[in-house]
């Protein structure tokens, strides 16, 4: 089956891959060769594709995914692969987005402070899990 992960701004991933796991808004789920054809509404997560004995890690930022005919669609507002995230950015952006939170007057900054903490954890996680 085929894997292709894409944003607005480019193609992140396109490969034949084995299996993929990914997390939506109901949680994590897998999809193996043959599954039924599904459409599901991602959230900010990491979404790991296995390839033989191999296992690459990517964040995606919500978006969809769509499974048909043996192809998994996935389009994302953002999306890295482990050895492209810059992880130092991403712990000030958590710095940032925490002080942002504590000191957030309104609801939708606190929504906005919230959806920039879950990026940069997603981004540390798939450091910290790296490539297998
Ligand atoms: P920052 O405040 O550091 O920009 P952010 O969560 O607001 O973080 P996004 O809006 O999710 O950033 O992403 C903007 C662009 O920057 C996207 O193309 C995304 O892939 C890239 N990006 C953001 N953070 C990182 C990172 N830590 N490492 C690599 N690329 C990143």
């Amino acid at each position: 089956m085929k894997l292709k992960i894409i944003t607005q701004e480019r193609v992140v991933f396109d490969h034949d891959v084995d299996e993929v796991y990914t997390r939506g808004i109901d949680g994590e789920f897998g999809i193996l060769k043959g599954h039924i054809p599904i459409m599901s509404a991602l959230d900010i997560g990491l979404t790991k594709a296995v390839i033989g004995n191999e296992t690459k890690v990517f964040t995606t930022m919500g978006g969809i995914l769509q499974f048909k005919d043996e192809e998994c669609i996935i389009l994302t507002t953002a999306a890295e692969s482990g050895e492209e995230i810059d992880e130092l950015r991403a712990k000030e952006a958590l710095e940032r987005a925490q002080k942002r939170l504590k000191e957030a007057q309104a609801r939708i900054d606190a929504k906005r402070a919230e959806a920039a903490i879950a990026r940069a954890q997603a981004r540390l996680k798939a450091k910290l899990t790296g490539i297998e």
